[in-house]
């Protein structure tokens, strides 16, 4: 079974249409759970309601960087309440973006804070969208406590596994093998996304080759960055499956391992039964 850590079902590209034959598509796939993560207001209500009225979908709320500057007090209430539906498993997508610097950098990083600070309040994991932010992603986590040994004695649950977290998700991890385990040491997870199955991407090949497995997930980021074969179209929840065979590849591993692996990884990163 698959399990796609990061889709955005709540697009507003889609027809109601469209998203209603994408969720029957992910229905009759391998793709048993979705998190359908939330990048503004509107599409973190849109997810709960998603995870609501279907059972493979689960719910992030959080606001994207890109629209760190149209948010107030207010909204970050809202998004309070939206956290406490059932199925909201995350906080996210938060973070910094300075690639395409679409918000000025202070309000990124007030808003980045502030939904931090929601997240370790809830006890919820984190989604980290972090691009270019050249260290201030993970000092800003850091100074705001993310990876404490508090932070931590909430993720930290199964003495048997080991399992080191600080419920801290890097989402369509773009850096390096040496940062990925950097952060890993911190207690982060690491998701990846299909651009590891592009050729010329060997940064991203060499990430899914060195992590630890107990630390890897894999998502989408649908509709974008489609995986090979199908670079350039838009990309779907089922398609995941592409970058799980990729990720095998590298590791020499079968496929199916991948598999098993990343979507129990996930579902105790965000704690689903
Ligand atoms: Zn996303």
């Amino acid at each position: 079974m698959l399990f796609d850590s990061h889709a955005h079902i709540n697009h507003d590209g889609y027809s109601d249409d469209e998203r209603r034959d994408l969720i029957e598509t992910i229905e009759r796939s391998d793709v048993g759970y979705v998190i359908d993560v939330g990048f503004d207001m509107k599409s973190s209500a849109q997810a709960v309601s998603h995870a609501a009225e279907h059972a493979r979908i689960y719910a992030a709320v959080g606001v994207h960087p890109h629209e760190a500057d149209k948010i107030d007090d207010d909204d970050l209430a809202r998004l309070a309440d939206l956290a406490r539906a059932p199925k909201v498993v995350a906080i996210g997508e938060i973070g910094l973006d300075y690639y395409r610097n679409l918000s000025p950098k202070d309000d990124q990083q007030y808003w980045f804070r502030r939904q931090i600070r929601l997240g370790l309040e809830r006890k919820l994991p984190i989604l980290i969208h972090d691009r270019d932010s050249e260290g201030d992603a993970v000092r800003i986590l850091t100074e705001e406590g993310a990876f404490s040994s508090e932070r931590r004695a909430v993720f930290e649950k199964n003495p048997v596994t080991g399992y080191e977290s600080a419920g801290v998700l890097l989402h369509c991890f773009s850096g390096t093998a040496e940062q990925a385990l950097e952060y890993i040491k911190l207690g982060a997870t690491i998701s990846i996304a299909g651009p590891v199955t592009y050729k010329k991407n060997i940064k991203t090949a060499m990430v899914a080759e060195q992590i630890p497995l107990s630390h890897l997930l894999i998502e989408t980021d649908a509709p974008y960055l489609a995986p090979e074969p199908f670079r350039g179209k838009p990309n779907t929840s089922p398609l995941v499956y592409h970058t799980a065979k990729k990720i095998a590849e590298l590791r020499g591993v079968d496929v199916s391992e991948i598999e098993a692996a990343t979507c129990a990884n996930a579902k105790r990163f965000f704690g689903i039964e």
